[in-house]
Parts: structure tokens; C-alpha cells; sequence
């Protein structure tokens, strides 16, 4: 049993409790801590999306239907070396797993080189990127070698014309180019990632299902979420996880549920297995919200910390980092901060009986940071 104790301005007596127990709860030679954070319902501090940029090279209708945006102050974003101290910083008080996003990741220059110093770091145990996919026939190969672990990505059509008119951007061929080359670069476990939208593409879930497993990839549907950015959202468009799983059965055959490791337990895909083996997910976040087993939080481009995806409002890591805070005093605004968190946004908009949109544009345009492609998706 390897006891250790740091103290900790702010919050000291939390942080003694916090890594005092047991050798996961220790701190290693090279001063990182691996603690048991939980907050208010007990959910862990695991998952980190890592957001690169908020600048996206399509225009999907459930993202980002406007015709124009307020983009992140240029000089507010982080630099690599400030992205890599952070995580270092999250990775001391529990995070294992780190995801890549944007807007749309592959968009920052020169990402390699901080996939590169992220793959490095002792205790990130899953490094993975969610990308439209555009740019990723150029990139896959550096990124694998840079240590890339696995890539998502989004895929909502397998028709080109649908494509552009659901993202108002030309480039499926890309896509699947980007595909190919992930698979070329010897990537596993890729993931496709299709949001199922009534009237759009839900008469493609047994097709694209078809599609990943042609690939051996793995599909996962993802029912249409009222988060910031979904400006025309509307409850009618949603298909739920029932009608996602009828089409598939209808499709393609029976389908049982799988039983999630202990490790899976906190995905936000429930995985399911055709009778010959092909699996695949559904994220029912709108009809079946997972919030109660959330251990994911968001950090921005320019540094705000964001505990929901909902969440109004998050904790500012970028002005501290730049007036030269310490680890310990960044860890100091962590640590409080996910014990009292209480989140549960899916949950409460399941609950409310008049469903619309969560955030009109006028409220996203007055500060981006409600937009879902600058939280990560
Ligand atoms: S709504 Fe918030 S608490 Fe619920 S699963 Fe999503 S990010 Fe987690």
C-alpha cells in the first residue's frame, strides 16, 4: 500500500483524502497523482475530450445550421505545450482517457506533434480522436506513428448528395478516403459515428450498418441531442434508441445486448451483437440518458473546463496556467470543483415536458462557448 499526502492550497484536507488510499491512489516518481476523484453522485473523473479547436470544415445541420458563427478569440487559444501541462495536470487527479476533438481536430496545425506528447505520458491508458474524417487520408499515417491509439468517425450518410446537403460541405468521397488510410495506417477499432435524424438518414441505419462491418469497423448510431448548436432541433426528428433497434432487427436480424466490462461501464454506447457476431452502439442520449455513470468533462480550445455538456458555464484553467500557476494550484481548482459536481443535463431535459431547442442562436452567438463544436461534441 503506497500512502501518500500532498498539501494542497485551497483544498488540502480533499486532496489528503483523495489519494490516501490504496496503489491506484498513489503518486508516481514523476509527481502524478492517480486518485479516486468523485463528485457529488460518486462518478469518477476518467474521461477527458480535449478540444484542439472550434473551427469545423463542415457545416452539419445538427451542429451547426447557422450561417454564421463567433469563433474563440485567436490568442486565447492554447499552445500545445499549455494543452500537454493541462492534461498532465488531469491526469494526476484521475483521467486515463483522453479524446481529441474539435470542431474538427484534424484542422490544427501540426496535430501529430501533440498526439506525439500526449502519447508519451505514463497514465493515459486511451488516447483516441473523433473526426469528420475529411482531412484524415493526409494525416493518418503521422498520427499512428505520432501514437494515435483509435479514431472515430462521423459518418451520417453513405450517399455523396445527401452528404453535402445534410453538411453543406462537399467531401464524402474524402471521408471515405480517410477511412481507407486509417485502416492502411493499421488503425483497430475504428468507429463510425452516424446521427439518426427522421426525414434524413434513418432509412440508412441497416446500410451503414452493413457499411462498418464491411470495413471492420464498428457503427453507433446517436439519437439527435438538444445541446447548444441543435438550433432547429425538435422532438420530432429524434429516433429513438427503440426505433434505431427495430430497424436494425428488421434489417438485418435478431441482436442481443452486450454486457459491458467493468471498463466499458461508463461508455455512453450501449453495444449490441447481430447473430453473426458484427456489434455495434447506440447513444441514447435523449431517450435514455446515461448521466448517472458520466465521468467525461470538456476542456475548450481556449481552456475552460466544462463538467456537462449542458453546463452553463465552466472553470477558466487558461487564465491561471497563463499567470504561472503551479501543478498543484491548477489542482487545486480541479479537485473542488469535480467533487462538487452535481451535473446531470440529459437528465433534466428528458424530464421537462416542453422540449425545444436548449440554447436559441441569439444566446450562442452572445458566447460560443454553449456551441457544441467548441465543447467537443
Ligand atoms: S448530459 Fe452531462 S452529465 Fe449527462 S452524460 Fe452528458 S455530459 Fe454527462
Amino acid at each position: 500500500m503506497h500512502l501518500t499526502r500532498l498539501r494542497l492550497a485551497g483544498d488540502p484536507r480533499g486532496w489528503g483524502r483523495l489519494i490516501g488510499r490504496g496503489s491506484d491512489c498513489s503518486v508516481g516518481d514523476n509527481g502524478k497523482a492517480m486518485g479516486e476523484l468523485r463528485d457529488t453522485l460518486g462518478r469518477p473523473l476518467r474521461n477527458l475530450r480535449l478540444s484542439v479547436t472550434d473551427r469545423c470544415n463542415l457545416r452539419c445541420n445538427y451542429c451547426m445550421p447557422e450561417e454564421e458563427y463567433v469563433w474563440l478569440a485567436r490568442e486565447h487559444l492554447l499552445t500545445f505545450e499549455e494543452l500537454s501541462r493541462l492534461v498532465e495536470v488531469f491526469v494526476s487527479v484521475g483521467v486515463t482517457r483522453i479524446r481529441l476533438t474539435g470542431g474538427e481536430p484534424l484542422l490544427r496545425r501540426d496535430l501529430d506533434v501533440l498526439v506525439a506528447e500526449l502519447a508519451r505520458k505514463p497514465g493515459i491508458r486511451d488516447l483516441a480522436m473523433t473526426t469528420n474524417g475529411l482531412l484524415l487520408a493526409e494525416q493518418a499515417d503521422a498520427l499512428k506513428r505520432a501514437g494515435l491509439h483509435r479514431v472515430t468517425v462521423s459518418l451520417d450518410t453513405l450517399d455523396p448528395r445527401r452528404f453535402e446537403r445534410l453538411t453543406r460541405r462537399e467531401g464524402h468521397d474524402r471521408v471515405l478516403a480517410g477511412l481507407e488510410a486509417a485502416r492502411r495506417a493499421g488503425f483497430r477499432g475504428t468507429k463510425l459515428d452516424a446521427v439518426v435524424m427522421r426525414g434524413v438518414n434513418d432509412d440508412e441505419i441497416g446500410a451503414l450498418l452493413r457499411f462498418a462491418r464491411s470495413i471492420g469497423a464498428e457503427m453507433r448510431f446517436i439519437e439527435y441531442m438538444d445541446v447548444g448548436g441543435a438550433t432547429r432541433w425538435t422532438r420530432e426528428q429524434v429516433v429513438s434508441r427503440a426505433e434505431i433497434l427495430a430497424a436494425v432487427e428488421r434489417e438485418l436480424g435478431p441482436w442481443s445486448p452486450i454486457v459491458p466490462s467493468e471498463e466499458e461501464g461508463s461508455a455512453p454506447a450501449e453495444r449490441f451483437r447481430l447473430a453473426d457476431g458484427t456489434t455495434f452502439g447506440v447513444i441514447a442520449s435523449t431517450t435514455a440518458p446515461f448521466c448517472g455513470r458520466c465521468d467525461r468533462s470538456r476542456l475548450t480550445a481556449d481552456g475552460v473546463w466544462y463538467l456537462c455538456l449542458y453546463a452553463a458555464s465552466g472553470l477558466d484553467l487558461r487564465s491561471p496556467l497563463r499567470r504561472g500557476a503551479s501543478d498543484d494550484e491548477l489542482r487545486a481548482r480541479l479537485v473542488p470543483t469535480w467533487r462538487r459536481r452535481d451535473d446531470r443535463g440529459a437528465e433534466e431535459r428528458l424530464a421537462l415536458h416542453d422540449r425545444t431547442a436548449s440554447q436559441p442562436a441569439a444566446a450562442l452567438k452572445g458566447d460560443p462557448h454553449l456551441e457544441m463544436h467548441t465543447r467537443g461534441g
